[in-house]
């Protein structure tokens, strides 16, 4: 008998963007939170809107009891309404309250979805460079993650290489738009041609491969739509978090969507069901569900995000620097310049830079900054960058 090895192996190697905060952390400790420019978390800088401070003020006048009490497994019903109420208004759809399952954010919607949908040996298609914690929660509901890198260029899914990752033992393919780390959106054309690809592929196997959207950057998207993926392929289940639209990461409150119109409903709901039970993953923040039913419909803090966007860019640009350009999410994917994204984030580091190394996301030679940060560290870390370039030149 020993532990548990796999649960040793995730524990002991910690994720690498946390031991960059963590160093950054002590380093601004060391010199002053000023000289540091940590772009390694995807933490909001911008505060909570005042709308979840005023709900939290009037749950607070419930009785204890019922505020503080555990909710049904799958969540309130009047929060789940309000959030299924919102989708329909948004997205012209009829979704109800049953559809939905209230998570502790989105990576608690993603290993229920994952062990709703997958059973042992199975495989789950990532689109490379993907969110690194998709990895650990594919491998724990007992399936493998297949790495399929996105088109070089657009970085928009190369719907080509999905088809050819695409196996018997598929369960389905995981798709992150807008797009941690790269910043990107799907275009339309391509979830259509997706949709397309993995409906032939689902005939040819005799089974629904389906579509997990993870979409806790869906609210923040500069100037393009952000399409309704359910809208595009029936067998799609919807994950989703307020960690960064609402700026609620540390409160841990989001859902799982299976559209009523996904024809496997039946089977699904209680599935996803029975994977929250199972992962213990039942009852939601009661507060925060609380919170849901006043908030849902708040807007993002989008210009705070879009002032930093700006001044990153144009900052970069001008210095040189190749880039995507972040149509959404808080990230901005860049080139290392040098093939080794790892020495790259060396040279840095020593000037108090604080990038991601695109390893991390299973892609090489780029680094992702992430700009949810303030504006002032943006500003300010511009010397930096260009005293980085110019070691390079
Ligand atoms: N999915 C993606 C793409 C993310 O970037 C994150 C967090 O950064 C998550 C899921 C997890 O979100 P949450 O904090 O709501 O669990």
């Amino acid at each position: 008998m020993s532990i548990n090895q796999q649960s040793y192996a995730y524990g002991a190697s910690k994720s690498s963007i946390r031991e960059i905060a963590a160093y950054g952390a002590a380093r601004k400790a060391q010199i002053g939170a000023e000289n540091v420019f940590d772009f390694s978390l995807g933490n909001p800088s911008v505060p909570a809107p005042d709308a979840v401070r005023d709900s939290i003020a009037h749950a607070l006048t419930l009785p204890a009891t019922a505020l503080h009490g555990y909710t049904p497994a799958n969540g309130l019903p009047a929060a789940r309404e309000a959030v299924a109420r919102s989708l329909n208004r948004r997205f012209d759809t009829g979704y109800t309250a049953d559809d939905l399952y209230l998570t502790c954010g989105a990576a608690a919607s993603i290993s229920i979805v994952l062990n709703a949908v997958c059973n042992k040996g199975e495989e789950v298609v990532v689109i490379a460079p993907y969110f690194p914690e998709y990895r650990v929660f594919i491998e724990n509901a007992g399936a493998t993650c297949v790495e399929v890198m996105a088109n070089a260029d657009t970085f928009q899914i190369d719907v080509p290489a999905v088809v050819a990752a695409i196996t018997e033992r598929t369960a389905a393919v995981m798709i992150d738009s807008p797009n941690n780390p790269v910043g990107s959106v799907y275009a339309q054309e391509n979830l259509v041609e997706l949709a397309h690809a993995l409906k032939e592929c689902s005939a040819t196997y005799g089974h629904p491969i389906y579509l997990i959207s993870d979409e806790p950057y869906r609210e923040i998207a500069y100037d393009v739509e952000v399409p309704w993926v359910p809208s595009l392929y029936d067998y799609t289940l919807v994950c989703y978090s307020y960690s960064k639209s609402l700026s609620l990461p540390g409160e841990r409150i989001g859902w799982v969507l299976v559209p009523n119109t996904n024809p496997d409903r039946d089977q699904l709901v209680p599935a996803v069901a029975g994977a929250g039970r199972k992962l213990g993953f039942v009852c939601a923040p009661a507060l925060f569900q609380r919170v849901l039913i006043d908030c849902v419909d708040v807007p993002a803090n989008i210009e705070a995000y879009q002032r930093n966007r700006q001044a990153l860019t144009q900052g970069l640009s001008k210095i040189g620097y190749e880039f995507i350009e972040p149509q959404g999410a808080f990230y901005l994917w860049m080139r290392a310049l040098e093939p080794d994204a790892n020495a790259f984030f060396e040279r840095a580091k020593r000037l108090e830079l604080l990038p991601v190394p695109s390893d991390s996301f299973g892609c090489p030679g780029w680094v992702r900054v992430g700009y949810c940060v303030s504006y002032e560290t943006i500003v300010n870390s511009m010397p930096a960058w260009q005293e980085l370039w110019n070691s390079y030149h």
